[in-house]
């Protein structure tokens, strides 16, 4: 059967029977009619689904009609039943002898022999499903599929409409489905609010056309114009060089340029559809059949056609082929398949509330700054995009890793009340502010906090930090459309050191490169960019960067204590370069009679594990070194900390990296350099607690992480917790997570 005209009869009689009158039963019934004809098929049957998961026959054409609203399937029964939990189409020429029938004897369905199930879906969401059935063991053919999916994809509208349905009392038809998606926790908290799509989906609502010349003449203005843009993009010097654009660029044209695609839009607006709904259409058709091959690099390019649709969607609606700036609402929860720590800086972080991606993990930047911000992120969170239009209400579980879209009221009450008791757990650790962060065996831990922005500094005080242990100051660099300039530079270094009043800061000099990148520096396009040109390998070999940086910072010290810290070295030699780069800085300010520091303390971050085999070169050349946990796991295990795929295969609290951090700990004790933590793991309540059992008395975290981390110290025994450690850590092979989760469970620690 040629697709073409069937799909577009389809389409002209449901619009015919749309403009007939008639009930919601009464229209379904026709429709399921007309289906059953011009496919050639005995039965046509469409099922929905019901609250509790079940689906109800709602019409049919072919079983027996006492069967309707009484034939109900449990949640994956049957074929059908399997067809809306996998949300895939079901195509069986021989349905009976398929070990997943159900036979229902109420349908009288003994008589037929094949079937072909397709979900009837609304924004990713199952509500449905349309099945054929023939009584000859028939091998229904790709364009069947297509034809019953993209007549579902209008039922769906239909129903959600509210244009045909049957006894809609309990039935869950409406635009307020609620679903939930499961990803992983990037950066604690909860959160209520309403979604912000980070690209804001286009969502088709009108999808027949009575008029297919007009639609094929804006599809094609449509087409010529994402053209142009495409190649304005090319020509765009900024995005010319650039490795991962060129990529994006590439695939972009490749869509644009192929036939087959242009070809199926046409066909599916001579169809009957829109020119929106062809894009639609040939959108979910084409990533289906995308998805269904092995080769990852098909699958990837996925995304790549998803955005190309989406923006040629905003070109046919008018929203033009830039993002359009988006009035926030007050408790904004932010969806995006993917987002860099400086694209979330730039909304307005006054009224972001959470932030749900598709990617990233909790050691990825733009967690870190989703944490440094306040607010609640679920990473991992598989096609939320697809799920969530703009407005819907969203709750953020970021305890669980649970987004609630569109949630019922019951929930919504469930979740103030958890959200009202973190409040008060906040208050308590707020009154801990002042108390010192001391165990109950009389060990002093120094907690410290992280920051990068000015913004943060308030938090100081707050949270009773007793300084900044790292100040991220690339955050600035970041933020900035170019290169601060020295005196920017100072500025923003003079207003942190105030704002600290008297506490030290800890400022780590530029840290860009892998996931940070700065859109007016230049960098070749590199295979592993977090191996690559990064931090402190760009500043040595322009080391007038790294100069004015500490001019800036010498300046805005003038004459009190400065710590300056360099991240990412990878041999004790680096060091000999980078004081002497300090060392010149010094003499130019001597030499133009800016005052020198009272103190001036030059510390190294270990971050890469050659350095682990090198401190006693190292050591002797530095006032002090902090662990960057993040960077240092990342290369220890050999595992992409931004790829959330690779997280589980390690565990950060186990035999490897706890005996390299004993050994560091203890080497930098030899040595009487003080040594701090400050990647995520000085933050978790748990793993700060490893971290003093190993011997470390320094944490640097995230405000929010302070009270937390400080309940847990002032209910350690220290003393018994090193024992403990030196145990495990004794033995060939132990499940050390497990021993200090029941260490902690034992001892009443507060976790
Ligand atoms: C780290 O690597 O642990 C660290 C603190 O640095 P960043 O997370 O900024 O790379
Ligand atoms: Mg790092």
């Amino acid at each position: 059967m040629a697709s073409e005209p069937a799909l577009r009869v389809i389409m002209r009689r449901l619009r015919e029977i749309l403009s007939e009158p008639g009930d919601g039963q009464a229209r379904l019934n026709k429709i399921v009619r007309q289906i059953a004809g011009v496919m050639v098929a005995e039965v046509c049957s469409i099922y929905l689904r019901r609250r509790d998961r079940s689906l109800e026959l709602f019409a049919t054409e072919g079983l027996k009609p006492e069967a309707v609203h009484n034939t109900r399937l449990n949640r994956g029964e049957g074929l059908v039943g399997r067809c809306a939990e996998l949300g895939i189409p079901i195509n069986e020429p021989d349905a009976q002898s398929h070990p997943a029938f159900s036979y229902r004897p109420e349908t009288g369905e003994e008589a037929y022999h094949s079937l072909l199930a397709v979900p009837i879906q609304r924004s990713g969401q199952v509500i449905g499903v349309l099945v054929i059935q023939n009584h000859t063991a028939r091998q229904y053919s790709e364009d069947d599929t297509e034809v019953l999916q993209a007549t579902a994809m209008v039922i769906a509208e239909l129903l959600v409409s509210g244009a045909v349905s049957g006894t809609e009392a309990d039935i869950e038809i409406s635009k307020s489905l609620t679903a939930v998606i499961k990803g992983e926790v990037i950066a604690d908290g909860i959160a209520l609010g309403h979604a912000v799509p980070h690209e804001p989906r286009v969502v088709v609502s009108t999808l027949m056309s009575d008029d297919p010349a007009a639609e094929l003449a804006r599809l094609e203005a449509a087409l010529a114009t994402l053209h142009a843009w495409i190649d304005e993009m090319f020509e765009h010097d900024r995005l010319a060089a650039a490795g991962e654009h060129r990529d994006v660029l590439e695939a972009y044209r490749m869509f644009e340029r192929d036939r087959g695609w242009q070809r199926r839009l046409s066909e599916a607006v001579q169809d009957g559809l829109t020119a929106e709904a062809a894009v639609e259409r040939v959108q979910n058709g084409t990533r289906a059949h995308m998805l269904r091959q092995s080769d990852p690099y098909i699958r990837e390019r996925v995304r790549d056609l998803d955005d190309l649709s989406d923006r040629l969607l905003r070109i046919l609606t008018g929203r033009g082929d830039r993002q359009a700036p988006v009035e926030l609402p007050p408790d904004t929860i932010l969806i995006a398949r993917t987002m860099g720590p400086a694209e979330l800086l730039d909304y307005d972080r006054t009224r972001l509330r959470g932030l749900v991606i598709e990617d990233g993990s909790r050691q990825s930047h733009v967690a870190i700054v989703a944490k440094a911000l306040g607010i609640a992120a679920v990473g991992q969170a598989r096609r939320i995009v697809e799920h969530v239009t703009a407005g819907d209400a969203v709750i953020v579980d970021a305890e669980t890793g649970e987004v609630h879209i569109r949630p019922s009221a019951d929930l919504v009450k469930s979740y103030s009340d958890k959200v009202s008791f973190r409040a008060k757990r906040q208050e308590r650790y707020r009154k801990l502010r002042n108390v010192p962060a001391v165990t109950r065996d009389g060990v002093a831990i120094r907690l410290s906090m992280n920051a990068g922005l000015i913004a943060d500094m308030p938090h100081l005080e707050e949270s009773g930090a007793e300084g900044i242990g790292l100040f991220r100051t690339e955050i600035q660099f970041m933020l900035s459309e170019k290169m601060p300039r020295l005196t920017q530079q100072t500025e923003a270094y003079r207003a942190v050191l105030a704002e600290a009043a008297g506490k030290p800061v800890v400022f780590r000099t530029l840290d860009i490169g892998g996931d940070k990148m700065l859109p007016y520096l230049r960098a070749l396009p590199e295979e592993n960019p977090a191996m690559g040109w990064r931090a402190t390998r760009m500043v040595l070999d322009r080391p007038a960067l790294f100069r004015a940086q500490v001019r800036a910072l010498l300046r805005a010290a003038n004459g009190g204590c400065l710590h300056i810290m360099v991240p990412m070295l990878s041999t004790a030699s680096e060091m000999d370069e980078l004081r002497g780069l300090v060392d010149k800085e010094l003499a130019h300010a001597r030499r133009h009679g800016y005052p020198l520091p009272s103190t001036l303390n030059v510390g190294a971050m270990i971050e890469v594990p050659s350095l682990l085999f090198e401190l006693d070169a190292l050591l002797p050349k530095v006032d002090f070194v902090s662990v960057g946990s993040n960077d240092l796991l990342q290369f220890l295990y050999a595992a992409d900390r931004t790829n959330a795929q690779v997280a589980h295969r390690y565990e950060p609290l186990s035999i490897a990296p706890m005996r390299a951090l004993r050994s560091l700990i203890r080497k930098a004790d030899e040595y009487s350099v003080p040594l701090t933590v400050c990647g995520e793991m000085a933050g978790n309540a748990l793993s700060a607690m490893a971290l003093i059992g190993l011997g470390c008395r320094s944490l640097s975290m995230a405000a929010s992480s302070i009270g937390p981390v400080k309940a847990m110290i002032l209910s350690l025994d220290a003393g018994r917790l090193q024992e403990r450690m030196e145990e495990a850590l004794s033995r060939p092979e132990t499940d050390l997570y497990a021993c200090l989760q029941g260490f902690a469970e034992k001892s009443g620690i507060e976790l």
